[in-house]
């Protein structure tokens, strides 16, 4: 018997796609750097049905690839030739919200936008939020340890997860679905998978950490002539908006591309800098005067030249329509966006050193830069003009993992490595760091069916 024939059997034929079956969305992630459709893909519906699936995959040596949204941009998700998918879709919905212990169980194929909107309406706030929210699912977002717009008050992905339930290569199911802030009872096994990109385990359920919704949110958008300025106005902002949730940079590169492309007009004139400033507060007068002080003082001390308050949640989205660029990848060819971390005060220097780097290679290149500056992190987006060729893209991350490396980053800050950075690993991890992780993947999947050849 066949693998998919054994599979189908243990299963049932409507959890197996084989064939002219299996959509052409399965290919790839966000990277749309995948080559082959998977040989068959798993569609599971329940925990027992995931480790199933692998027992058998595990018996017969068979690669596994494990698939979330898709929205990935490392191209950890995609499969290589005759490897089978594990796609959690179906394994999705929302157990429970306890608001007592301010935690949510979800199952991993939820996207995060249910998730987000199960919360609010249980008055939580699910502190997790990236733009890709409306595909990217839970455990996705855990595997890769997403960070994203609230970093800056909430933490990234692996701040916010209290327990977990993982499938190992073999079938065994660790259930760890802890839900206190306190266990200290050995080794924390929840860490090895979170950021793990499928490489340790597949992740079925999580306990995530819920926080108190807050009513009033405000949305600022300040004009800076610096990359000076965006650092001073940061520390400012940390010192004195005590609620500050998202501190969110965009170079004019970016803002004039995207503001162009949204049908969006924000200021009269052109700035070097864009930054949006929001925070989360008790929706009281006392806390909106504290935030136009803040801007008021900031103008009056040159630190901004010019200030735009969102009077509705409709002019907060034109600000972050402009900040997310969603049309970028539709207007520019061979899209490429790199994502590094670097500490705060070099990036305005790294960001001029790349783009001088990058236009010398490529002259009349797409070259924009935007970040989570409050996190160190950076990302570049870079579209040579035409398809571009394997050395194109070669030569881009030579040069901007070069400069990184100069300037003592790390050349991801959150999106992963997949198998795009993994060529690169070594300029971010120590020989001793890298035979410590093959270490620990050779404990948990000693026939390395899992998501080979991503990570390490
Ligand atoms: C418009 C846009 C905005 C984005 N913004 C951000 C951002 O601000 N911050 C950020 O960090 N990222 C961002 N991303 C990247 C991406 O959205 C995140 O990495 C995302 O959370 C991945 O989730 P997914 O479900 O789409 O995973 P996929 O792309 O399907 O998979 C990602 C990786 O996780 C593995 N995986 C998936 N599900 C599981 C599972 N259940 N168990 C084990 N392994 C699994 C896959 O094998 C793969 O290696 C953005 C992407 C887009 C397209």
């Amino acid at each position: 018997m066949s693998i998919i024939d054994e599979l189908q059997t243990a299963l049932g034929p409507d959890r197996v796609l084989d064939g002219a079956a299996i959509g052409e969305r399965y290919r790839s992630d966000e990277s749309l750097t995948g080559r082959v459709l998977p040989l068959a893909v798993i569609r599971p519906r329940s925990v027992d049905e995931v480790s199933a699936a692998l027992r058998i995959c595990h018996a017969h040596g068979q690669p596994v690839v494990p698939q979330g949204g898709l929205t990935g941009l490392a191209g950890g998700a995609n499969a290589a030739g005759g490897e089978v998918a594990i796609s959690l879709e179906n394994l999705s919905g929302i157990e429970e919200i306890d608001t007592a212990a301010g935690t949510m169980t979800v199952k991993a194929g939820t996207v995060l936008e249910t998730a987000q909107i199960a919360a609010a309406d249980a008055g939580m706030l699910l502190p997790i939020d990236l733009g890709a929210r409306g595909s990217c699912q839970i455990g996705g977002t855990i595997s890769t340890n997403a960070g994203g717009i609230r970093v800056i008050r909430h933490g990234v992905t692996r701040d916010n997860v209290l327990g977990l339930e993982v499938v190992l290569a073999d079938g065994s199911v660790l259930s760890m679905l802890n839900k206190m802030t306190k266990n200290n009872t050995g080794y924390d096994l929840r860490q090895f998978f979170i950021g793990a990109e499928g490489t340790l385990g597949i992740v079925t359920r999580a306990v995530l950490k819920l926080k108190p919704l807050m009513p009033g949110r405000r949305t600022a958008l300040a004009a800076l002539e610096d990359y000076e300025a965006v650092v001073r106005l940061l520390g400012k902002a940390q010192r004195e908006l005590a609620a500050l949730s998202a501190f969110e940079a965009m170079w004019q590169s970016y803002v004039g591309f995207n503001a162009r492309a949204a049908g969006v007009k924000l200021f009269d004139a052109d700035h070097p800098f864009l930054v949006i400033i929001e925070q989360d507060d008790d929706g009281s007068d006392a806390a909106r005067e504290r935030f136009e002080a803040f801007l008021g003082e900031a103008l009056e001390a040159e630190l901004i030249v010019d200030a735009l308050i969102a009077q509705s949640e409709k002019e907060a989205q034109r600000f972050w329509s402009v900040r997310e660029g969603h049309l970028m990848g539709q207007l520019l060819p061979s899209l490429v966006n790199l994502d590094v971390s670097l500490p705060i005060g070099e990036i305005g220097r790294y960001a001029e050193a790349c783009e001088a780097a990058l236009l010398q290679r490529f002259p009349g290149a797409h070259v924009s830069f935007f970040g989570h500056i409050g996190d160190s992190n950076l990302h570049v987006a870079i579209s040579i003009g035409g398809a571009a060729s394997e050395d194109d893209l070669h030569a881009i991350d030579e040069i901007a993992y070069g400069l990184v490396q100069r300037f003592n980053g790390s050349i991801s800050a959150e999106h992963g490595i997949g198998t795009l950075k993994r060529p690169y690993l070594d300029r971010s991890r120590s020989p001793e760091e890298l035979a410590a992780m093959r270490r620990i993947k050779q404990a948990l999947d000693p026939k390395g069916i899992l998501n080979p050849g991503k990570v390490i």
